[in-house]
């Protein structure tokens, strides 16, 4: 029986272990893919005391920083299940080996969004991948388009542009909700070109991707030719061991929390980007924010 089990190895998780762990309090932390969204950032240039960073790394450091505590273990595993019981939750592996807590941590984090277009699903993995910054540089000196207008999207496609000989961003209004550091860095590169107020319609192919089909003509055609298809259209709160615990959603699909990340069910903390926390705002800081006050929420729960 642990004190606690933190699912999810992202930010807000390693952040909340750290913490767990500096209250002596026996920690497993588990999940099924090391560093969560936060190794998609390419570039990271907003964690305080790093001028300039990568997600990798600084994800590689959470996690080193974290197993610097005996009273923290790791395992790398997917969670499909957990439950309450008489003392406390049942965590069940994909391997089908439980293990057991006091109190859990729920980090996470989001799932991709798909666009739901014809081409999408049979291309994935053939030229339709979810993560720019992870996938751009496999299509060096390819045409490639980066679908959305958030942060994701724009600073995705400034990645891509340096490496992709052509990068369309294309996106369904004329207005960016990314950051306008990303916005200008994208707007400085000659070989990305805006397709704005447009949506794509159809990923084309045979068996790799060939193009896009737009809704409305573009330079005279309703077609692009190209490579590569990044879809950054956001993501969803990945809510399902959260509502197997009966946690409450928000109008957004979040975990609804308060402000000390407690959950509508007693004993269960949610933190990082699959809570309602931080008025919604997904960043590092946020994030390990939120992990380092549910570990001490949970710290005060578990001492009555
Ligand atoms: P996001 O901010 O929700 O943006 C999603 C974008 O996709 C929006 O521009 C949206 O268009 C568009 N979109 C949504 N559904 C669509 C559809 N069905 N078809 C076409 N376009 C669609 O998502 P995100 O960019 O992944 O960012 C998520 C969070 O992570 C944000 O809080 C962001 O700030 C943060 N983040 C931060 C960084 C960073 O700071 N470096 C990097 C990545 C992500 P509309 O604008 O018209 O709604």
């Amino acid at each position: 029986m642990y004190d606690v089990i933190i699912v999810g190895l992202g930010c807000a998780g390693y952040t909340a272990a750290i913490y767990t762990a500096r209250y002596k309090l026996s920690t497993l932390i588990v999940g099924g893919e090391e560093g969560g969204t936060g190794m998609a950032a390419a570039e990271v240039g907003d964690w305080p005391g790093e001028i300039h960073t990568t997600g990798p790394d600084l994800m590689q450091k959470f996690k080193e920083h974290a197993l610097s505590f005996e009273e923290v273990e790791h395992k790398n595993a997917r969670v499909e299940k957990v439950e309450k019981t008489d003392s406390g939750f049942r965590a069940t592996f994909q391997s089908g080996e439980t293990a057991e807590a006091k109190a859990v941590i729920l980090a996470t984090g989001t799932k991709h969004r798909k666009l739901g277009v014809p081409g999408e699903k049979e291309f994935s993995g053939k030229g339709v991948t979810y993560c720019a910054t992870c996938d751009a540089y496999f299509y060096k000196g390819k045409n490639v388009a980066v679908v959305g207008g958030g942060d994701s999207a724009v600073e995705g496609a400034a990645i891509a542009a340096q490496v992709a000989n052509k990068v369309y961003l294309i996106h369904r209004r004329n207005e960016f909700r990314a950051s306008p550091y990303w916005v200008d860095r994208v707007k400085a590169r000659d070989n990305v070109e805006f397709v704005l107020e447009n949506a794509v319609v159809e990923i084309l192919g045979n068996t790799v991707v060939t193009g896009v089909r737009l809704e409305k003509e573009f330079n005279g055609s309703d077609a692009i030719d190209l490579q590569g298809v990044f879809i950054e259209i956001g993501a969803d709160a990945d809510t399902l061991l959260a509502e197997q615990l009966h946690c409450e959603l928000d109008d957004r699909g979040h975990v609804k929390v308060d402000a000390g990340m407690r959950t509508s069910t007693e004993g269960v903390f949610a933190a990082g980007d699959l809570s309602s926390g931080s008025n919604h705002f997904a960043q590092f800081t946020t994030a390990a924010g939120e992990g380092s006050i549910a570990a001490n929420s949970l710290f005060h729960y578990l001492e009555g």
